[in-house]
């Protein structure tokens, strides 16, 4: 088993349907892992991208982990029958001689490797990838048709704001979502209140909308906010201060009754025990939203799974941030309670592959070998251009 080469690209992704609002210049990497192993003629090639968010880590790919998976010996990628990849060892490989702490951005980096490595092992396999992941963990797949997700959207618009949240909440609900998440925090709370009444208007209630303050609260502005919000009785109430503020965190869970969710930009397992430790999330009732690329590939999101279920969380406490494919399988192999999807912005990684379905809140899972970035045009469009002519 060899990796036979690694192409990367960094493109321009907008957090709006329309591209031409300014979105901070957001980038994310796509990687294309060549293998040896051949398929009706043709190599098996995973392909992996950075989640969003995050900006593309194309530096940090090809100067110090693509060399690594590259000049690894067949063995250390290999599974012990020699027949396929073994992600976990081929993870062990892009981390030696990383020291600990000093997480940064390399948790994306490998993260964007990683997915490709168990895009490329599960098409080796010719298993989806839920199933994959399902067989190598030793779990059964409780529902291997669905998941469970809702829409995630809901930016600030620089104009009209009020109607073009309004028509976006009202596409997502006509898609068959029931659930919908919108960005707060980055306006008056006057404002954020007219924005989510009128999101609301648009679901079922005030308990199917979710908001997100991106992280911009300081305790006193998220005091307020939480005591203008508390009564609409909100599905969660996420990201409300900096990540690492574990004071405000937990100064915000003691005085907001309802869910409060965390941990989407938190990259490690050191830090999601900090969270835990010191955050004042309570376990019976909060969400937990690692993003499974961010937290150094599924390896790394998969210990801090393991970790806080075992410290009493629920595995429905977990809904991975980052709306793509590769977290919908992730969700149905691990028995997590839900996936995000961007129907509409991160273009071409917005929605579902082709043909899929969202009914009642329920998304289909994807069943062709792999990810299943082949089944969604828009995706396979520029993985061909990162494979160039291979
Ligand atoms: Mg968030």
């Amino acid at each position: 088993m060899r990796i036979v080469d690694i192409r990367e690209r960094s493109i321009a992704i907008s957090r709006y349907a329309d591209p031409t609002i300014p979105s901070g210049g957001l980038t994310t990497s796509l990687v294309a892992v060549v293998t040896d192993v051949m398929r009706a003629g043709k190599p098996v090639v995973g392909y992996g991208f950075s989640s969003v968010g995050r900006f593309a880590q194309g530096g940090l790919i090809r100067e110090r982990f693509a060399p690594r998976l590259a000049n690894a010996a067949d063995e250390a990628l290999s599974d012990d029958a020699g027949t396929n990849l073994d992600p976990f060892r081929a993870w062990a490989v892009m981390m030696a001689s990383e020291k600990p702490g000093g997480h940064g951005e390399r948790c994306v980096a490998v993260g964007t490797l990683d997915m490709a490595i168990w895009d490329a092992a599960a098409k080796i396999a010719g298993l989806p990838m839920h199933r994959f992941l399902a067989d190598r963990l030793g779990r059964n797949v409780v529902n291997p048709s669905r998941v469970r997700v809702y829409a995630g959207g809901g930016y600030l618009y620089p104009q009209n704001d009020i109607a073009r949240l309004s028509d976006e909440m009202r596409r997502f609900a006509d898609l068959g979502f029931t659930h919908a998440k919108i960005k707060i925090g980055s306006t008056g709370l006057d404002q954020d209140r007219r924005r989510v009444d009128a999101a609301a208007a648009q679901l079922p209630g005030y308990g199917y909308l979710a908001v997100d303050a991106m992280n911009t609260y300081d305790i006193d502005a998220g005091l307020a906010a939480a005591t203008t919000l508390a009564p609409l009785g909100l599905w969660w109430f996420e990201d409300v201060c900096d990540p690492l503020d574990f004071t405000t965190q937990a100064s915000m869970a003691a005085s907001y009754d309802g869910p409060i969710a965390a941990g989407e930009a938190l990259f490690s397992l050191a830090e999601a025990k900090l969270l835990d430790q010191h955050g004042g999330l309570r376990r019976a009732r909060d969400i937990l939203l690692f993003d499974p690329v961010h937290c150094y590939g599924l390896p790394g999101y998969l210990k801090i799974v393991e970790h806080l279920v075992m410290k009493g969380w629920p595995s429905r406490a977990f809904w991975p941030h980052g709306g793509h494919l590769f977290c919908l399988h992730l969700v149905a192999a691990l028995g997590l309670g839900g996936a995000e999807i961007n129907p509409l912005a991160f273009r071409p990684f917005r929605g579902l592959a082709d043909g899929m379905e969202i009914a009642d809140g329920f998304a289909d899972l994807p069943q062709a070998p792999g990810i299943g970035f082949e089944l969604h045009s828009e995706v396979w469009q520029e993985f061909r251009c990162v494979l160039g002519d291979w």
